[in-house]
């Protein structure tokens, strides 16, 4: 049994339309117009399909295809719908849409599981007006509390309220999530990366989700007359900034790993041509799945920070914005992966995920797992993402047949322990 790839590539060409720019590019953030007409017909597609659907209090997206034993436990398969502005056609609807030809294949084979299959599409995956990024998996996995979530507005005044009872939820009723009962959650996503295009292989096996820590560094040091004030006597914060933001590069290249440490956002006061720069505001951001050597990291990069500051007389502090501790996924699922892909002759790697995903909050939850296809040069969030359709193919046939053998794995393990209670 195999999925049909021209069916899958036909159903992402006519996603990518809705929000589609005239540079090829997919704006289609969760509470947008194009978001509420995908939401529409994707939940048509999946009525039509057969599968039972529902929206939960957040506005995810459930499409459910029963299973052949009674109140049976469900394996979830999906990913988002949604998009950053001007993204791609691939991130996070593929993951959907391949869930859904998994569907229609298992349905057009006469392939019943024994535990339920359904499909999710999760709401707001992608950072937004609103400021909370995956926003669906972690309302799903019960991380969110109704009154964090109930002042929310975007740039137009509009509520997070009322966008989500827009798309069918009710953020009153969200600390009654998680509603079901969950024996494991897998995604397929694009790479994001250039692992595997390196490697040439078309699929990896992601074991863990990079811990992610973010500091707000503020560094104070004296504005003045850029004409009057000698070099001597200057405090210029922007000036110790500078060697700080060299010093993180320094820093994290010496780190023998997949760690990363980056200063992508900085803001220099008063930034003004003919003044010294008094002030200096940025963030930094260090990604690693391995947790000594991340926290190692910081101590690195924050103590070469209070030397810099201290060479340049200039004052520095520390807000922490973000401290993610690093997500594993399931043994179990990935071994189920592993065998699969050998079995199917499909050469892989096993991987972390240097970016943040709906799979780390599933993993709180129940037994979890991703699936990586290659990205072409590793570019996401940009009208230039592309995975080749031979690539998409091994994956999706990978996850195929990696539900199939969970399925059977997870059943003979719940009747063991069922027997042993007996
Ligand atoms: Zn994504």
């Amino acid at each position: 049994m195999e999925i049909n790839i021209n069916r899958l590539m036909s159903d992402i060409e006519a996603y990518s339309q809705y929000g589609l720019g005239s540079n090829g590019g997919v704006t289609r953030p969760s509470f947008s117009e194009a978001d509420y007409t995908v939401r529409d017909v994707f939940k048509t597609q999946l009525e039509e399909m057969g599968l039972e659907v529902t929206i939960d209090p957040i506005a995810n997206i459930w499409g459910k295809l029963q299973g052949s034993r009674a109140n049976n436990e469900a394996i979830i398969v999906g990913s988002h719908l949604d998009t950053v502005p001007n993204g791609g056609k691939f991130d996070g609807a593929l993951g959907v849409l391949v869930a859904k030809e998994i569907v229609q294949t298992l349905i057009d084979h006469k392939v019943k599981l024994k535990h339920d299959l359904e499909i999710v599409s999760f709401t707001a995956e992608e950072s937004n007006e609103f400021n909370y990024s995956t926003m669906g998996s972690r309302a799903f996995a019960g991380k969110f509390k109704e009154a964090e979530l109930i002042d929310a507005v975007d740039s137009k005044g509009i509520k997070l309220s009322d966008a989500v009872k827009k798309a069918g939820g009710d953020i009153s009723k969200i600390e009654k999530l998680p509603n079901k009962n969950i024996a494991a959650y897998l995604e397929l996503h694009i790479e994001q990366g250039r692992k595997l295009e390196k490697e040439d292989l078309s699929i990896g096996i992601v074991d863990n989700i990079v811990g992610v820590y973010r500091d707000k560094v503020i560094v104070e040091g004296v504005a003045n007359h850029s004409g009057t004030t000698i070099m001597e006597e200057r405090q210029d914060a922007l000036v110790a900034a500078s060697e700080m933001v060299v010093s993180v590069q320094k820093h994290a290249k010496k780190v023998n790993s997949d760690a990363v440490a980056t200063v992508g956002k900085l803001e220099v006061f008063p930034n003004a041509t003919n003044v010294v720069p008094g002030r200096v505001e940025f963030m930094l951001e260090i990604r690693s799945a391995n947790k000594i050597e991340r926290e190692l990291l910081i101590k690195d990069i924050q103590q070469s920070f209070k030397d810099i500051s201290e060479a340049h007389n200039v004052k520095l502090s520390f807000i922490n914005r973000l401290n993610h501790q690093e997500c594993s996924f399931d043994k179990q699922l990935i071994e189920a992966m592993k065998d699969v892909a050998e079995s199917l002759g499909h050469p892989y790697i096993v991987i972390p995920s240097m970016a943040g995903h709906d799979a780390m909050h599933m993993a709180d939850i129940t037994k979890a797992a991703m699936l990586f296809v290659k990205s072409a040069n590793g570019i996401s969030h940009n009208p230039k993402e592309f995975t080749d359709s031979e690539d998409i193919r091994k994956g999706a046939n990978t996850l195929l047949q990696s539900l199939i053998k969970i399925d059977k794995e997870l059943t003979l393990t719940e009747m063991h322990e069922s027997s042993v209670d007996i």
